[in-house]
């Protein structure tokens, strides 16, 4: 088992949707007399506010499988 890369260890990464603030901007269009559109501030729905999302290399554990990383050197070599 090796540190995720991923995240760092910490088993969750920030939310790649709304980047760490919980919220996304969403324009809504529509045109009621002269108003062509309007921009609303909602609850991120990819990780529900909470601003983080698992993440999906190591689903939270923090640690991966050597065998999982491609970029890490195995110190025991392989001779067969
Ligand atoms: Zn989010
Ligand atoms: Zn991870």
């Amino acid at each position: 088992m090796t540190t995720c890369q991923q995240c760092g260890g910490q088993g969750k990464i920030t939310c790649e949707k709304c980047g760490g603030t919980g919220k996304v901007q969403i324009t809504e269009v529509e045109t009621v007399s002269d108003v062509s559109h309007t921009s609303n501030t909602i609850t991120c729905p990819k990780c529900d506010g909470e601003r983080w999302q698992l993440c999906h290399r190591c689903y939270g554990s923090g640690d991966v499988h050597d065998n999982e990383t491609s970029d890490v050197f195995d110190p025991e070599g392989r001779d067969t």
